[in-house]
């Protein structure tokens, strides 16, 4: 048995090659180039032993998202985060919606981290390979659903670029839930294929434990301590003590990796972990038609609008099923009775902005994250074209009405008067989501400024690495999952290198 829950746990004593914590598309790729390297690898994982999917948003927290869905950054205005948690982390719940890293951004870190690795032409081999592992297909008309074709045929009239998207959902029959786990297996989440190569390599999971500790001695990680608990309950139920004779890899994710850190106190000792945390905040603009649309049926956020006009938005179709709906409209009563009455007729598009705001992360004493964020004030001005942007795509694709979700928000058949409403209006009115934590442990040249160097090792600490989304030096303006999976391979590549 390689995959171990609470009843058949390891230990109390393991000594392996490498701990990686965390069993994401950071950890599970990292994990994967280290296992078939010959290395005796162990991934420890919070979430559960197994997926357990339904289509039920409550269900879907307790077991599958961080601290049960209820993560919040406090800061300019209080803010949801979203973060996946299991056997393949948030790619799980994701939309599986899948973007290369831009080339200017490659630049970029290249650039800031003096490493011509991240330079384009030398990643996109690692692109490639990714792509076809996960299998990443363009979505098709048939498994499209009218909310997608909307955005695609608005983009078409208004000779934008987007339409339907890339996602790793070779299967896709278009259910319309991969934010509560894909029932039918049609999306690829990286379980299905980079966890299955490691296990063939002979990876080691052991699931429900939840890593409280890093070890180390002079100067030197040399392994973690986690503690185990029951799947439902979250009771604690033992500890686990992992020896890592060669390396630790943290792959917690942008939030988990610093609330580890921070909860262990180890985290004075590194540096500035925790800071600079990137969002990509958003918010929803919802359409109104004269037919029938049924937003929740087709391939979950199945298309994209790109323009060159605003290259800070990036808004995706937004597909809620009827219970989540009202929670992403924030309307109460009579606005909110209306609104379900004409559920079936309604389209929409998430704005997603390529932020520039200040967060950080650190930990409560009850482990928890604490998290704060504030917007920039360009962020907000880019909201809102983002959404003037979007109201133009929906109503090119067939929409009749557009509003945003905001409070006291109106309907509007123009985009003039779209804008005229939200240029006043504060941030607080807003609806605001996000699900794209990054940058919390951004690799830097300076020891002084940053916590990792650009191979993602820690400056203070040797054999310590991250393999996760935190590790990005940037903002990076599209989904991250792919780039999280192609860093992780990287990272993994220069941990052979490094300690091999
Ligand atoms: C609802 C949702 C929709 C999204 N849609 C898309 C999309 O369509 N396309 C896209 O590109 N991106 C999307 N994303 C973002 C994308 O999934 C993430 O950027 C990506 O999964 C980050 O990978 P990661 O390895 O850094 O962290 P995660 O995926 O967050 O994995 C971290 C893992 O570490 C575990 N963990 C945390 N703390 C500990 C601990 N102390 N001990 C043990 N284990 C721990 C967690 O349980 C989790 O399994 C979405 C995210 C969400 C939540
Ligand atoms: S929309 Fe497609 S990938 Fe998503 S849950 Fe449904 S079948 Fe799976």
């Amino acid at each position: 048995m390689t995959i171990h829950g609470w009843k058949d746990a390891l230990g109390p004593e393991v000594e392996v090659d490498a701990v990686v914590v965390g069993a994401g598309p950071g950890g599970s790729a990292v994990s994967r180039v280290l296992a078939r390297a010959g290395w005796d690898v162990l991934v420890l994982e919070d979430g559960p032993p197994a997926s357990n999917f339904r289509p039920n948003y409550f269900h879907t927290a307790r077991y599958h998202m961080q601290e049960s869905g209820t993560m919040i950054a406090q800061g300019s205005v209080p803010l949801p985060v979203a973060a996946g948690r299991g056997i393949g982390g948030s790619s799980l719940v994701n939309s599986a919606i899948c973007f290369r890293t831009p080339d200017p951004v490659l630049d970029e870190w290249s650039e800031l981290l003096a490493d011509d690795r991240y330079r384009p032409d030398a990643m996109r081999p690692l692109f490639d390979f990714m792509e076809d592992r996960i299998q990443v297909v363009p979505v098709t008309e048939d498994i499209a659903g009218e909310n997608n074709m909307i955005v695609a045929r608005g983009v078409a009239a208004l000779g934008l670029q987007g339409g339907l998207l890339n996602r790793n959902t070779p299967g896709c029959v278009g259910c319309g839930i991969c934010n509560f786990g894909c029932p039918s297996g049609g999306k690829f989440s990286v379980d299905r294929n980079l966890v299955q190569d490691g296990l063939e390599a002979g990876l080691r999971i052991q699931a429900d434990c939840r890593v409280e500790q890093v070890l180390h001695e002079g100067g030197r990680a040399v392994g973690v301590v986690g503690r185990l608990h029951d799947t439902d309950t979250k009771e604690p139920v033992g500890r686990i003590r992992v020896k890592a004779r060669r390396a630790v890899i943290l792959s917690a994710g942008a939030i988990g990796t610093p609330r580890l850190l921070w909860f262990d106190g180890l985290a004075k000792q590194l540096g500035p972990v925790g800071d600079t945390l990137f969002l990509h905040p958003g918010s929803a603009l919802l359409g109104r038609c004269d037919h029938k649309v049924h937003m929740w049926k087709g391939a979950t956020q199945g298309a994209y609008v790109w323009s060159p006009d605003e290259p800070n938005v990036l808004p995706h179709t937004v597909s809620a099923p009827p219970e989540a709906f009202i929670a992403l409209t924030g309307q109460v009563g009579h606005a909110a009775k209306r609104l379900l009455t004409e559920i079936n007729y309604l389209c929409g598009l998430g704005v997603m902005v390529h932020d520039h705001g200040e967060g950080s992360v650190r930990a409560g004493s009850d482990g928890r994250a604490a998290i704060r964020y504030t917007w920039a004030d360009e962020d907000v001005e880019t909201l809102k074209r983002g959404m003037v942007l979007s109201a133009r795509v929906l109503l090119a694709g067939g929409a009749k009405e557009v509003f945003a979700t905001a409070h006291g928000a109106t309907r509007h058949t123009d985009v003039e008067s779209l804008a005229a409403e939200l240029a006043p209006m504060p941030l607080s009115a807003f609806s605001l989501y996000s699900a794209h934590p990054m940058g919390t442990m951004m690799m830097g040249t300076d020891p002084d400024r940053f916590v990792l160097d650009s191979r993602a090792r820690a400056h203070r600490m040797r054999s310590l690495y991250v393999a996760d989304a935190s590790i990005f030096p940037t903002s990076l303006g599209v989904n991250p999952q792919l780039t999280t999976m192609v860093m992780g391979t990287l990272i993994g590549q220069g941990i052979l290198e490094d300690e091999g």
